[in-house]
């Protein structure tokens, strides 16, 4: 989505792994929350984030991926979108059962060095075990385990889901069936992108 639309993708999770991997204080801080399935504290990802987005030029669009994920999160993200000029047009919510969810992420695998995402049922890569990019090893996140995964399902219940709430109450939630196959979610998200005025 982000290169088709020329928007700046930020992954939450993303920053994370990457600090972690980095041993920065960020990445000390974040890592057992992040192995074990928990959220990482709000004050720490309200920081990471919002400076990553100050760091985005005026009048460039963005994707925000995996953030806010609770309601204290998303009121600072108001907060500073407010205070820089830039309001949220839309909100996702990719819907799917628990069970759908854990046979997707237990096959997943990721590049360790560029982080392009693989599936191992679903969209392998040419070589096996290797990234199409940069033919560097694929690996398993740790807390893509069918027992952490089940963990952020609990996660999500008790922390995120409130924010389907609050956004529909804003008018910004849009709800994508995810169960259907890539190409079908694919559209449906250009079809909304798009209506908030992206262009290809
Ligand atoms: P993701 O890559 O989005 O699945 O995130 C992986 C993990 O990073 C999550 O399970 C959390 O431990 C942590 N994380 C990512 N985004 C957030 C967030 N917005 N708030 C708190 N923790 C987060």
């Amino acid at each position: 989505m982000s290169e088709r639309f020329g928007l700046i993708h930020l992954s939450s999770g993303d920053v994370l792994r990457r600090e972690i991997a980095e041993g920065t204080e960020i990445g000390r801080k974040a890592q057992s929350f992040v192995s074990q399935g928990a959220l990482v504290p709000d004050d720490v990802i309200i920081e990471v984030m919002l400076s990553g987005l100050g760091r985005v030029a005026a009048g460039q669009g963005f994707i925000l991926d995996g953030f806010p994920r609770t309601v204290a999160q998303a009121e600072a993200l108001a907060g500073g979108l407010s205070r820089s000029g830039r309001p949220i047009e839309a909100v996702v919510d990719l819907q799917m059962s628990d069970d759908g969810i854990v046979e997707r992420i237990v096959s997943r695998r990721i590049c360790g060095k560029c982080g392009a995402t693989y599936n191992v049922r679903f969209f392998p890569p040419r070589v096996a075990g290797r990234c199409d990019a940069d033919g560097e090893p694929l690996i398993q996140r740790v807390d893509d385990r069918e027992e952490v995964v089940r963990t952020r399902l609990e996660t999500y219940r008790k922390e995120t889901a409130p924010l389907v709430q609050y956004y529909a109450s804003r008018g910004l939630l849009r709800t994508v069936d995810a169960s259907r196959g890539a190409a079908e979610v694919e559209n449906e998200i250009v079809g909304i992108i798009e209506g908030c005025g992206g262009t290809t």
